[in-house]
């Protein structure tokens, strides 16, 4: 099939390889000619494990190829894909500019008939939007078309996208046409052989799919930090309590782990964009409320233990702090628990040496040169010359570590792990001081 894929950011890089992967004839456009000058020289604009290589061998193919020009992109694929940003507005709902915007671009260009579909996180009633933008835009220019949208959400998780993507529980189309059924299965044929994964539903209902599956995990990651606030205080080890529920297939182990609250691209803006869209039709969405507010509680206590670790001088301090991307295996830095660290130090005038195995530049890009912000070359050169360590990112690189050596490096030995990396016991007996999240043996 002849496929279009307008973004070419985490998820659009992915669905268009992927799909090129599978025998797919791909077009992927791009508003940022910087982003595609770059792709164009077979330069990966992010990170993700396996992409480069797939990208690679699907360009040498000729079954992948970018663009900036809209007339070119429009007129290539039969389906288009819309998988631009849907950043958070003001007052927390989704921003709908750059999807309307694609909508435009459909419209303005468009002389035979096509399948739009959205794959962007987008609020309940996008779909009729994105519809209505289409329409008018071919009303402007005095023609009628044809044309469907349908909306098919993406589970992916960075950092595992690729086989998210090929290997996901579902590929939810929500769309009322049997035409367009058939071309949403003809498109993830390949990904859809070993059992039905395909769920075909209305419209809105896979928007909300969305959101509610996103509003699930973080309700789970909220809860259990909540269960680990409660933990620190009444002295039990939340690490205990965790496997004691997740051992239940009620509950299960997965997105209970406390830590240092949720970040990323998507939990943080769908909770908000949807206790948003329940606030437009009157539903006070308690739950949702408390799942955010928890977690920007969360986000600010490894500063608070730093800061009680300092008695309240942290100027002057230098500051050692592994991981920046909001979780392990991407350099996606978006509402990453480590930038509220690092900025609440920067206001109490300490310094922070950073590493991150992947998100060094992407850190650089959005903090820029400034003197209180040193990036070094490894987590050893990190904790050199520094006062007191903060972990703020699992990866596995941080888990074998020698308490010995770095009791040995640090000026205080002060070590606040927003992870739970390791037994407190361990860490204690070399003589750190250990704060991590909801382990009474840590206090
Ligand atoms: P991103 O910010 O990484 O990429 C968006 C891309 O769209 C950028 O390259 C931008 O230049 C491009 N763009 C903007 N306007 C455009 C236009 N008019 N035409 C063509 N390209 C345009 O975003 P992302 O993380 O890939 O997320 C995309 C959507 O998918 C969002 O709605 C997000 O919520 C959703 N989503 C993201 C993830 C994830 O893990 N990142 C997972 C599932 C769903």
């Amino acid at each position: 099939m002849k496929i279009t894929i307008f973004g070419t950011g985490y998820v659009g890089l992915v669905t268009g390889t992927c799909l090129a992967d599978v025998g797919h004839d791909v077009m992927c456009m791009d508003v940022d000619a910087d982003k595609i000058a770059r792709l164009h020289k077979g330069e990966i604009p992010i990170y993700e494990p396996g992409l480069e290589t797939m990208v690679t061998a699907n360009v040498a193919s000729g079954r992948l190829r970018f663009t900036t020009d809209p007339a070119e992109a429009v007129g290539h694929g039969e389906l288009q894909f819309i998988a631009v940003g849907t950043p958070p507005d003001e007052d927390g709902s989704a921003d709908l500019k750059y999807v309307l915007a694609v909508a435009k671009t459909i419209g303005e260009h468009m002389t035979e008939p096509k399948v739009i579909v959205d794959k962007s996180t987008v609020p309940v009633g996008t779909a009729d939007r994105v519809h209505a933008t289409v329409a008018s835009t071919l009303a402007e220019r005095g023609v009628y078309i044809d044309f469907d949208v349908c909306s098919n959400p993406e589970f992916l998780k960075e950092g595992a996208a690729i086989e998210d993507f090929s290997g996901g529980a579902r590929i939810v189309v929500g769309t009322g046409s049997e035409h367009v059924k058939a071309l949403m299965r003809e498109c993830y044929g390949p990904y859809n052989r070993n059992h039905e994964k395909m769920m075909f539903m209305d419209v809105r209902a896979a928007e909300l799919t969305k959101y509610a599956a996103n509003a699930m995990l973080a309700t789970k990651i909220s809860f259990m930090n909540e269960i680990a606030n409660l933990a620190e205080r009444l002295g039990a080890d939340v690490e205990q309590v965790r496997q004691g529920i997740g051992s239940d297939p009620r509950i299960g182990y997965h997105f209970i782990y406390p830590g240092c609250g949720y970040g990323g691209s998507c939990f943080p803006k769908d909770v908000q964009a949807l206790a948003r869209t329940a606030s437009e039709v009157d539903y006070p969405a308690d739950l949702l409320n408390a799942v955010e507010s928890v977690n920007r509680r969360q986000k600010s206590t490894l500063f608070a233990k730093l800061n009680q670790a300092f008695d309240g001088d942290l100027a002057g301090k230098t500051i050692a702090l592994w991981g920046l991307a909001f979780k392990p295996n991407t350099d996606d830095m978006r509402d990453a628990p480590s930038r509220d660290v690092m900025e609440a130090l920067w206001a109490a005038g300490a310094r922070v040496q950073a590493y991150d195995p992947e998100a060094m530049k992407e850190c650089r890009r959005i903090y820029g040169e400034r003197d209180d912000l040193v990036l070094v070359a490894d987590r050893i050169q990190a904790v050199k010359g520094a006062d007191a360590l903060v972990i703020c990112t699992e990866w596995k690189e941080f888990r074998i570590l020698d308490f010995d050596w770095l009791k040995a490096q640090l000026a205080m030995p002060v070590v606040v792990d927003g992870r739970n990396l390791f037994p407190p016991k361990a860490v204690k007996d070399a003589g750190l001081m250990y704060y991590a999240v909801g382990r009474g043996d840590s206090l």
